[in-house]
């Protein structure tokens, strides 16, 4: 009998066809062959097979082994869009050994260092996303008619005129088991955000990559389109994807960052500063991760949306509950918001180099110096100089030298994953580089 007899009955109870047999690219995208249940016991064993030279981050030539996916068979579910199919996230391996250029190997890795320190990583993620059509001109626009208000913040009319596909997103949500305490329409016309329990940082990444892809699918199938860009629009608030962080005692499941007496008065206890100094070291190369494309600096600006301010940070800093620094420790205390990542993220790697980075500001008990309480909006390069405060990378280029000059990236990404990375990634910033835009042409063709 099979190994697996149980949860191939349970899944069959379900009315489950086959099982995606997943993992993602160096996108955070999904890629999968799906497996019919009469075969789940050979794809438990890597039966399914995948040329890493077709995909985005799988540094292979086309004549390599293939790499073989590997289930983690306590992460599969049932899709709440598809009955029939089942989700089963896997780890790549290569040669019978865990390839070391898999986004979720990569995670793991670095999750098993913090566990040898004694820590589970908690995540919780904001998903902040816009749902689309086409318009008249071809044009993307808010799905409602109604969602055109000019200051769309915490509007309950653009929530309710869009209510069918968020409460189905919503429903799909808690079905899984994913325990959503709120949502609601932000700052752009056609944007969502959904809050749900935080989990260990895998569970997270698992969840918020089978997010892209359901609520792609759910928008898909009634004519419309979700969107992952982190800012569509100029004029509009980006998508963030706030990572709240914390660690918590692999024995006793207590967190670690929660404190009572705090004399910095933020909130969180001196393990949680040092995790913040750790961040705060390599805040540049851990922006190539977390704010991944060109777009993602359009949104890490200080104006562009209705409200006046983007809510985007743009300096290496932390403070308070105070949304214009990079990290944030809000109001409850005893966790740490960055709010420099976006939507477009992949979750594992982004969270294997934050975790890597705080890691190593406890090894090396790093003091991140006085929080920040003021508006960072307001400061001028002048003072900012003399205040030895960093900006952020302006545009992907910055972000992939930091990235590339960080022992600490290549040691989190592995050689060949890293090689890879900084690889595509160039080329995406020098195809952009080299394009030449409608603004370039309005701004310079008949006037200079
Ligand atoms: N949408 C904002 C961003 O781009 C964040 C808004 C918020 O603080 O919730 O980061
Ligand atoms: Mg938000
Ligand atoms: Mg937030």
């Amino acid at each position: 009998t099979s190994p697996h007899a149980e949860t191939i009955e349970a899944l069959k109870a379900k009315g489950v066809k086959y099982v995606l047999a997943s993992f993602v690219d160096m996108h955070g995208v999904t890629k999968a062959k799906a497996v019919p249940l009469s075969h789940f016991d050979q794809m438990m064993e890597g039966s399914e097979l995948f040329t890493g030279a077709a995909l985005d981050g799988v540094p292979q030539e086309v004549s390599d082994e293939e790499v073989s996916a590997h289930p983690d068979k306590s992460a599969i579910v049932q899709l709440p869009w598809n009955r029939e199919l089942a989700w089963a996230p896997s780890n790549l391996w290569l040669k019978g050994q865990p390839f070391e250029a898999c986004s979720r190997n990569i995670l793991k890795r670095v999750t098993d260092e913090a566990a040898q320190m004694g820590f589970v990583f908690n995540l919780g993620i904001e998903t902040e996303f816009f749902i689309l059509k086409d318009g008249a001109d071809g044009k993307p626009v808010p799905i409602a008619e109604g969602d055109n208000l000019a200051k769309p913040c915490y509007d309950v009319r653009g929530l309710l005129d869009n209510y069918g596909i968020v409460d189905e997103i919503v429903s799909a949500m808690n079905e899984l088991g994913w325990d959503v305490y709120s949502f609601d329409h932000e700052d752009a016309n056609g944007q969502f955000e959904t809050d749900f329990m935080y989990a260990d940082a895998m569970t997270m990444a698992d969840r918020v990559t089978l997010f892209r892809l359901m609520v792609n699918e759910m928008a898909k199938k009634r004519g419309w389109y979700a969107t992952f860009m982190p800012k569509p629009f100029a004029n509009r608030t980006g998508s963030g994807a706030h990572y709240n962080m914390s660690l918590a005692s692999i024995e006793t499941g207590e967190n670690l960052f929660k404190t009572a007496h705090d004399p910095r008065g933020c909130g969180v206890t001196e393990l949680g500063y040092h995790f913040i100094a750790g961040i705060l070291r390599h805040a540049p190369a851990i922006c190539a991760t977390i704010a991944p494309t060109v777009n993602s600096y359009k949104r890490l600006i200080r104006q562009g949306s209705s409200s006046g301010f983007t809510w985007a940070p743009i300096f290496v800093c932390y403070g308070n509950n105070n949304r214009t620094n990079m990290l944030r420790i809000p109001l409850a205390g005893g966790r740490v918001e960055c709010r420099a990542a976006d939507i477009s993220s992949n979750v594992y790697l982004g969270a294997a180099m934050l975790l890597a980075a705080g890691l190593e500001g406890i090894r090396e008990r790093l003091d991140p110096g006085q929080p920040h309480l003021e508006n960072m909006y307001r400061y001028t390069d002048a003072e900012l100089r003399d205040k030895g405060i960093r900006w952020l990378p302006r545009n992907l280029e910055d972000a992939i030298d930091a990235f590339e000059a960080d022992p600490l990236s290549h040691k989190v990404f592995g050689p060949l994953m890293a090689k890879s990375f900084i690889d595509f990634k160039r080329q995406e910033w020098v195809e952009y580089h080299n394009h030449v835009s409608d603004w370039e042409l309005n701004r310079y063709l008949k006037f200079l």
